[in-house]
């Protein structure tokens, strides 16, 4: 073992930088892993950002980074490859690619590892996303507020994210990529709002500034955004492999703490 730490947090993104703020000036020794990009690593602004609106993401990781320089936190930029429980503590072997890193002891440890965003296969897609293509409309809905948008998404979820997105713009369309799953209900309230419904399946997206929906009838939609709400995975199969407990949605539970199922390893943001 390198060396004893009160904990260590994997994971640079919000979470695991805010942790180890709150940890560091709580005086505790911390070794903060970080594995790479956050989630949000491709889009160029970060909104709702406490007074940092408008950010981007890479810049609001280097501030929350500096802001850990006072205290005894240990950042090493290669993400956790292993853990295990030790001796009432926890083992974690952390290795970057040049085979640089080790392992380190900690007393606890604490997720704060993200999930990752299961984008549908449709072509196009994935080299938009963040930039015009988005998830969530209070991060993005004020910069796209009056264009003419989309919503990609066939349930209930497209249903709820059409009827969030219109709040910010007038011409809103759901696209269902094929045969939708919504209820008449959720068809009323649709037209009530005049949010049209393309069932048509997408056979591709292009467009550099804007969206243009290519359906594999030969018609095309094109739009200046596209949201959609992506299911989500663990970034890291550690908790799981650590015996933490997961919910239906993948989602490491935790208690009203911040506790996993397993004592002494907590987690925090997105992945709870
Ligand atoms: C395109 C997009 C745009 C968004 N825009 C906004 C916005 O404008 N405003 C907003 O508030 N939210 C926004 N979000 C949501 C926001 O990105 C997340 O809520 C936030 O990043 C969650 O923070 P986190 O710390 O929980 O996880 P993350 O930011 O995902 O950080 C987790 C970190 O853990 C690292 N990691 C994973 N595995 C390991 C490992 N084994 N070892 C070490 N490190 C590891 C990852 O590389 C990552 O750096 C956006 C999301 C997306 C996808």
């Amino acid at each position: 073992m390198n060396r004893d730490y009160d904990v260590v947090i994997i994971g640079a993104g919000p979470a695991g930088l805010t942790a180890a703020l709150a940890l560091g000036g709580a005086g505790r020794r911390v070794l903060l892993l970080d594995g790479g990009p956050p989630r949000n690593a491709r889009a160029t602004a970060a909104h709702n950002v406490f007074t940092r609106d408008g950010c981007a993401p890479t810049d609001l990781k280097a501030l929350g980074l500096r802001d850990l320089e006072p205290y005894d936190i240990t950042v090493r930029h290669t993400p956790a490859r292993e853990a295990r429980a030790v001796d009432g503590g926890f083992a974690i072997r952390h290795e970057d690619a040049g085979g640089g890193g080790g392992w380190a002891r900690a007393r606890r440890l604490l997720f704060a590892s993200g999930v990752r965003d299961r984008l549908p296969h449709i072509p196009g897609l994935r080299e938009r996303w963040g930039l015009t293509i988005h998830h969530c409309s209070y991060c993005d809905g004020w910069p796209n507020r009056d264009a003419k948008l989309g919503v990609l998404g066939s349930h209930q979820e497209g249903h709820h994210l059409a009827l969030n997105v219109r709040a910010w713009a007038e011409e809103v369309s759901l696209l269902t990529d094929g045969p939708d799953e919504l209820t008449h209900e959720q068809r009323e309230d649709l037209q009530r709002i005049d949010v049209p419904l393309y069932t048509q399946p997408v056979a591709r997206i292009s467009g550099k500034d804007g969206v243009t929906v290519h359906f594999r009838n030969g018609k095309r939609l094109d739009l200046e955004g596209l949201f959609l709400n992506p299911t989500q995975v663990q970034n890291s199969g550690l908790p799981a492999a650590l015996g933490c407990e997961l919910d239906a949605k993948s989602r490491v539970t935790v208690n009203e703490n911040g506790m996993t199922s397993v004592r002494g390893i907590w987690a925090a943001g997105d992945m709870t």
